[in-house]
């Protein structure tokens, strides 16, 4: 059975490579019907933060990655490989580490912190490279055993076998390694605490990982990992180095340029199906020409494939993820107010012409005006942390929130400038009121404003409908083109170049403001 693990080091935050590591695991593992472990590796005491675990155990389940076995967030472990922390499991390490030194593929290693860094400077000097140099390897018995009587403190270092390194990489091909140009890695510090190379080749072989999934940063450690499964006799699982990640100008992603961590995201409101889409195509696509970019987590694990996995390194594009993110905004939403509409009005014919944005025809006014007041209400869900207390508190705010709904679901962020111009009569040049291209010049802006304004100060029932109704009938009249109505309208009201929809804005001004707004402008002229 296949069995991934994702074994990030607790440092206080998921980083967004750590999440596409996760997520491939994952995908790998359901793909296959296999198991997906997680695995905490935190052998380096010094590095301990506080709520590291939790925080990780919650960000990955809150994306949909829940794991079969591994720490749960009650404390408490699932699965029968166990601990899988890995500070819980120094005595397995220990014993690992006696079994290699008995073996001859360890060593102890006395030399002092000043004897080390002399022989680096001393390698830097004639451009060698830096490695240990096996000084410890060649101590007699008698030495050694004098040197723990006199409890002089020491490392244990792995033998490095000085051979051809080989193994295919799931995702880079045929790889191989010269074991002579390896270091003599260090396995057990002198506090007694297991590296993270022992550690890990220990717990895959225990916890019976099939493949191993996990960034290409950790590429030139798997020789050292190969070379220990030798010494212990042991087969070596399957290895899938994941391209690395990179900035926009091909640099290593690092914290330092921005935003890393998957809660960051999550706080700024990021959907987690646009988190899930844009790391899975963080170098991986479904290949075969498929166009499609839009999956959720389930279909993911459809087509999921290693070998689609790329080598080149992966750019991390914030925009990339804003797109998902609308998209996904406008996928769910969409699919929230079929449902409403459909609860609404029973008999109601949906125009699907254009699949990303369906047309409702209600068979009432009122089931219409029902349906804008709760599709507003949806909307001001998805933007409401962005919006204070003036905007939530106004009576209006829904049928305003629906005139700008496609800006919403493209950036909530962005939603009170959107809207402040029902708030406060807007200030413009009567330029604005013009539009050459269109034919409308001054005089003909002072034309159109003043037969709108008698024309809808007639209308009593104040009805998107109704208002359309109206200004299509002047244009009728004038002979025009629609623009030539609507645009010194349009500006009239909202101030604003590019406004919603005249017919809607009017409907949610409310018939008094609107025909204030355009008297307003004719003062202007
Ligand atoms: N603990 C390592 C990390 O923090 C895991 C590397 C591996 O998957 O082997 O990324």
């Amino acid at each position: 059975m296949v069995r991934t693990r994702f074994a990030p080091s607790p440092t206080g935050y998921l980083h967004v490579g750590g999440l596409r590591t996760a997520l491939y695991c994952y995908l790998f593992a359901k793909k296959n019907k296999g198991k997906f472990l997680l695995r905490i590796e935190d052998t380096d005491q010094e590095r301990f933060v506080e709520g590291a675990v939790e925080n990780l155990i919650k960000t990955l389940s809150w994306v949909g990655l829940d794991h079969d076995e591994g720490p749960m967030l009650d404390g408490s472990e699932k699965g029968k490989f166990g601990p899988y922390t890995q500070s819980k499991r120094t005595e397995i390490y220990l014993k690992h580490a006696d079994e290699l030194l008995e073996k001859g593929h360890a060593y102890r290693c006395f030399c002092t912190k000043e004897r080390l860094d002399e022989m680096r400077e001393k390698q830097e000097k004639n451009k060698l490279p830096p490695m240990y140099d096996r000084t410890c390897a060649n101590l007699q018995k008698s030495e050694i055993e004098e040197k723990l009587k006199a409890k002089i403190p020491f490392v244990v270092r792995q033998k490095m076998p000085y051979e051809l390194i080989k193994f295919k990489d799931l995702v880079r091909g045929n790889v191989q390694f010269d074991g002579k140009i390896i270091d003599d890695q260090v396995l057990i510090k002198s506090d007694g605490f297991p590296t993270y190379h022992l550690a890990n080749v220990v717990d895959d072989h225990f916890m019976e990982i099939t493949h191993v999934i996990r960034g290409e940063e950790w590429l030139p450690s798997t020789p050292k990992h190969i070379a220990l499964y030798k010494a212990f006799g042991w087969e070596h699982p399957e290895f899938a180095h994941l391209p690395l990640l990179l900035n926009e100008d091909k640099s290593k992603l690092s914290k330092r340029q921005g935003d890393v961590s998957v809660e960051s995201y999550i706080e700024k409101g990021y959907l987690k199906e646009a988190i899930i889409n844009f790391a899975a195509f963080l170098g991986w696509n479904p290949g075969g020409g498929e166009e499609k970019e839009i999956f959720t987590l389930e279909e993911l694990e459809e087509v999921f494939s290693i070998e689609h996995v790329h080598k080149a390194g992966a750019v991390f594009n914030i925009e990339k993820l804003d797109w998902f993110n609308w998209k996904w905004q406008k996928e769910i939403f969409n699919k929230k107010i079929f449902t409403l509409a459909k609860e609404i009005d029973k008999k109601i014919e949906i125009d699907l012409s254009r699949k990303d944005q369906p047309k409702f025809l209600f068979t009432s006014e009122d089931k219409e005006e029902k349906f804008i007041e709760e599709k507003g209400k949806i909307l001001l869900e998805i933007c409401r942390k962005y919006l204070d207390e003036k905007y939530l508190s106004d009576k209006n705010i829904f049928k305003m929130l629906v005139t700008v709904e496609e800006k919403i679901l493209r950036d909530p962020k962005e939603t009170s400038s959107q809207i402040d111009f029902y708030f406060s009569q807007p200030n413009y040049s009567k330029e604005l009121l013009t539009h050459e291209k269109m034919g409308v010049d001054l005089t003909w802006a002072k034309k159109s404003l003043e037969e709108s304004q008698k024309d809808l100060e007639k209308l009593d029932n104040w009805k998107i409908s109704e208002i359309k109704n109206v200004l299509t009938k002047i244009v009728e009249r004038f002979a025009c083109k629609n623009g030539q109505v609507f645009w010194p309208l349009r500006a009239a009201l909202s101030g604003l170049e590019f406004s919603p929809g005249v017919f809607e804005v009017m409907y949610t001004l409310g018939k008094k403001e609107s025909i204030e707004r355009i008297k307003k402008a004719l003062a202007k002229l």
